[in-house]
């Protein structure tokens, strides 16, 4: 049985890919960093084991995937979801929202898949999924710390399929665009209409429209597909 790691797995689009990957066979687990009630909701909804473990901390990343591998064998898949954003104009941006950002978002990418990396090498297989954003790509107005997280994240997925690549192991990004999930909650009403606005297809994305993706590049059919960027936004990037 393939085993997976979701970070963020009790989010929005975390949990749609914890239900895909389920769906799939997949043992899934899913990690969060403080929200006791929605991993709770997370467990009962899915059956899932669920840890908690802020990517941001080395530690307790290594001690989350000692856990998984032990309880549900060794890791073979690790999707990269948790995020954080909080934004402001640079003239505003504080250092400590630069930090936690970077932290959540691009730190927490190395420390998990450090703990992995040898064991999908030992079996000379793995997937790497790692969740970009449209504004790692195109940049957004205050959001200098989130779109150069998330720009970063695309640099080094690429960097870990060339170094995967003969071992059997592909690294791939998935670009949401705006979907509806709680980390849209701080956006004004009339912000979201002009952002559904310029969005072709005439709606918000869907976690399950993220989760899709991110099962097929998980799954083995997958294997001839590494270092691609899948955008999924509706057509936003092209308007
Ligand atoms: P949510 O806010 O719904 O979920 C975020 C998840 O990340 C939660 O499970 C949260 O758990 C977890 N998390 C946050 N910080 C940490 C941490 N330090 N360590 C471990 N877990 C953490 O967000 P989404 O589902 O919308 O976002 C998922 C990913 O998709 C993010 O990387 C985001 O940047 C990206 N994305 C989202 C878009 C959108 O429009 N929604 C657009 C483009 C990209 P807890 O609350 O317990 O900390």
């Amino acid at each position: 049985m393939r085993t997976a790691i979701v970070t963020g797995g009790t989010g929005g689009i975390g949990m749609a890919i914890c239900r895909r990957l389920l769906a799939e066979g997949f043992q899934v687990t899913a990690l969060f960093s403080r929200d006791e009630e929605a991993a709770k909701h997370c467990r009962d909804e899915l059956g899932i084991m669920t840890l908690k473990c802020d990517v941001s901390r080395l530690d307790e990343c290594a001690a989350a995937v000692q856990e998984v591998n032990s309880s549900s064998g060794p890791v073979d898949t690790l999707i990269n979801n948790a995020g954080i954003c909080r934004d402001a104009p640079f003239h505003k941006l504080s250092e400590n929202d630069w930090e936690r950002v970077i932290g959540t978002n691009l730190d927490g990418l190395f420390n998990m898949t450090r703990q992995v990396w040898d064991g999908m090498r030992e079996q000379g297989f793995g997937r790497v999924i790692n969740i970009s954003s449209i504004n790692g790509l195109k940049g957004q107005f205050g959001q200098a710390n989130y779109a150069a997280a998330k720009a970063g994240v695309i640099g080094f997925t690429k960097s870990l399929a060339l170094e995967g690549a003969r071992k059997g192991i592909t690294a791939n990004i998935v670009a949401p665009g705006y979907i509806d999930t709680s980390m849209l909650g701080a956006l004004k009403p009339e912000t979201m209409m002009m952002i559904t606005d310029q969005i072709p297809v005439g709606r918000l994305g869907q976690p399950e429209d993220v989760a899709r993706c991110v099962s097929f590049l998980a799954s083995r059919d997958a294997g001839f597909i590494t270092g691609e960027t899948l955008n999924v936004n509706g057509g936003q990037y092209l308007s």
